[in-house]
C-alpha cells in the first residue's frame, strides 16, 4: 500500500464523504479517525506538494535528514497522544537539551541551578539557589514575569540577569517585540527551573519517530478510504456562499466543483487566507531557514543552542542530536525570525497572540460559525499557540464528534 495521491481535477466529490484542508497533525489524525472508524471516504486537500504540514523531514544533499519547517521535538503528557502516534512510529527516546550561548560560554535553558552555577560562581549559586528553593519551593518552575515581580534584592538579581541575558534579545528577535510587550503564555513556555535537570521539557513521553515524521505521516494516511491532493490550494478551489452581500454576513455553503459540499469540511489552514483577507492579513512572525554542511561529525555539544545575546538567528538546531542518525557530517539549521509581510512567498509560523489579533482573528471566525458542517482546527485555524501533541488530542477529539454524528 502507498498513500493515494489524486490530481485535484480527477477528485469526484460525489464519492467523498468528508474534506479536510491541511494534512499537518490536525488534519491527518483526523482523516485517519475516520476513514479507519467511521468507514468514511476521506479527501485532503493540500497546498504544498508534500504531506505532514510543519513536521515535514526530508534527507538533504549530504544525507543528512533533515527538518523543513523548524525542529520538531516530540513532548507530551498525554498518554493517549502517544500511544496513538505509535501506531504509525516505533519513537526513538529523545530528550531535548537547550544550551544558551552566553558571551561564548554555554548555560543551559531553561535557566537553572546548573546556569546559576556557571554565571554566578559556586558559592554566590548556592546562596541564590536557596533563597530561590525558600520562596518557590525545590524542583519548581517560575515563570520570569513572577520572578521579576519579587522584591528581595537577590532575587531580583537574579530575575534581571536571566531577563537580560535569556530573554530580551531572544524574544526582540523572534517576535519584534520586548518580554512585556508578548502574551505572558508565551515566554512562560520557558521557566526558571529550580531543579538539575537540564532538559528542555520535562514531559512523561518524548521522542522523535523512529524513520522520521514524513515516515509516520505516510503511513497514517495509507488507507484505502484517504485520499491526497497535494499543491492545490482551498481559497482556488473552494467556492464561499454566504448568507447576504455584507461584508460580515456568515458562509452559508461551500460549494467544491460547484456543487456545495454537504459532508463535514476539516478548515486546518488559516482562515484570513480562505476568506481572500478580507478584514486584512492576521498578524504572524515568519521564519527563514539556513542549513550548513559540515565535514564534521557533530558541530555542537546538544540539539540546539540558542543565541540569547548575540547574533542575528534566534537558534540553531543541530538535527543529527534529534535524530540519533550517525555519519561523517552534518548538518546545522539556523533560524532568522522575520515579519510576516507576503503570504504569496512566505509561511505563517507563529500567531501573534494579543486582544486586538485575539478579536481580529474572531471576525474570521463568526463568517464560519453559522455553517454546520465547517470545523476550523489546528495551530492556523484556531490562530493559536499548540504544540503538537495538543493538536492530536484536540484532533481525536473532533474526530470523536464527528463519528458521534
Ligand atoms: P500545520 O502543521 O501547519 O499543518 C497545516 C497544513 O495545512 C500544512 O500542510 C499547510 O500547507 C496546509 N494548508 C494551510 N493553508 C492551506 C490552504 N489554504 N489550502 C490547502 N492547504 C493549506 N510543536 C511541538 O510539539 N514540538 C516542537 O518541537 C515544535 N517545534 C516547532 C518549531 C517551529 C519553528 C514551529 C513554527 C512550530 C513548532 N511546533 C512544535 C508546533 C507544531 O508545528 C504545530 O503544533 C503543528 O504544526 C500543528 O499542526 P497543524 O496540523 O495544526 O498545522
Ligand atoms: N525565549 C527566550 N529565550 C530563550 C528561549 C525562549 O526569550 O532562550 C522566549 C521567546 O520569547 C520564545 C518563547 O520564550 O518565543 C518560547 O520559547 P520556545 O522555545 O517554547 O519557542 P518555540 O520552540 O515554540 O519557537
Amino acid at each position: 500500500m502507498a498513500v493515494n495521491f489524486v490530481p485535484y481535477a480527477d477528485v469526484d466529490f460525489s464519492r467523498i464523504d468528508a474534506v479536510i484542508v491541511g494534512s499537518g497533525f490536525a488534519g491527518s489524525v483526523v482523516a485517519r479517525e475516520l476513514a479507519e472508524r467511521g468507514g468514511m471516504r476521506v479527501h485532503i486537500i493540500e497546498k504544498r506538494s508534500h504531506v505532514g504540514g510543519n513536521m515535514y523531514d526530508c534527507v538533504d544533499d549530504a544525507g543528512i535528514l533533515v527538518h523543513a519547517y523548524g525542529p520538531h521535538i516530540f513532548h507530551t503528557n498525554s498518554q493517549q497522544a502517544y500511544d496513538y502516534l505509535a501506531r504509525f512510529t516505533n519513537w526513538r527516546t529523545y530528550q531535548h537539551e537547550v544550551l544558551a550561548n552566553w558571551h561564548g560560554t554555554y548555560i543551559p535553558v531553561p535557566f537553572n541551578k546548573n546556569s546559576m552555577e556557571i554565571v554566578f560562581g559556586p558559592e554566590k549559586a548556592l546562596r541564590l539557589i536557596d533563597k530561590l528553593v525558600q520562596t518557590f519551593g525545590d524542583e519548581r518552575k517560575v515563570t520570569i514575569t513572577e520572578l521579576r515581580a519579587q522584591e528581595d534584592p537577590e532575587l531580583q538579581e537574579v530575575a534581571e540577569f536571566v531577563y537580560r541575558n535569556v530573554f530580551l534579545y531572544y524574544t526582540q528577535k523572534q517576535w519584534g517585540l520586548t518580554p512585556e510587550e508578548v502574551d505572558p503564555s508565551v515566554t512562560a513556555r520557558v521557566p526558571v527551573f529550580i531543579s538539575r535537570d537540564n532538559r528542555y521539557f520535562q514531559d512523561a513521553y518524548q521522542g522523535m519517530p523512529g524513520e522520521g515524521y514524513t515516515a509516520l505521516f505516510m503511513n497514517m494516511l495509507d488507507h484505502p478510504l484517504i485520499s491526497v491532493s497535494l499543491n492545490t490550494e482551498a481559497e482556488s478551489v473552494m467556492g464561499l456562499e454566504f448568507e447576504s452581500d455584507a461584508e460580515d454576513a456568515a458562509l452559508s455553503a461551500i460549494t467544491l466543483k460547484d456543487l456545495p459540499f454537504e459532508g463535514p469540511i476539516v478548515y486546518t489552514g488559516p482562515l484570513d487566507e480562505l476568506f481572500l483577507g478580507r478584514f486584512g492579513r492576521l498578524p504572524y512572525r515568519s521564519l527563514d531557514f539556513v542549513y550548513e554542511t559540515y565535514d564534521e561529525e557533530m558541530k555542537f555539544p546538544v540539539g540546539t543552542v540558542n543565541y540569547t545575546v548575540s547574533e542575528d538567528y534566534t537558534r540553531i538546531t543541530e538535527f543529527k542530536h534529534l535524530t540519533g542518525q550517525v555519519a561523517p557530517n552534518t548538518t546545522i539549521m539556523k533560524e532568522y525570525s522575520r515579519a510576516y509581510e507576503n503570504p504569496r512567498e512566505q509561511i505563517p509560523y507563529y500567531a501573534i497572540i494579543n486582544p486586538e489579533n485575539n478579536a481580529h482573528y474572531q471576525r474570521y471566525r463568526a463568517l464560519t460559525e453559522s455553517l454546520p458542517n465547517f470545523y476550523p482546527l489546528g495551530r492556523l485555524a484556531e490562530y493559536r499557540y499548540y504544540n503538537m501533541d495538543a493538536i492530536v488530542v484536540l484532533a481525536l477529539q473532533l474526530a470523536e464528534q464527528l463519528l458521534a454524528r
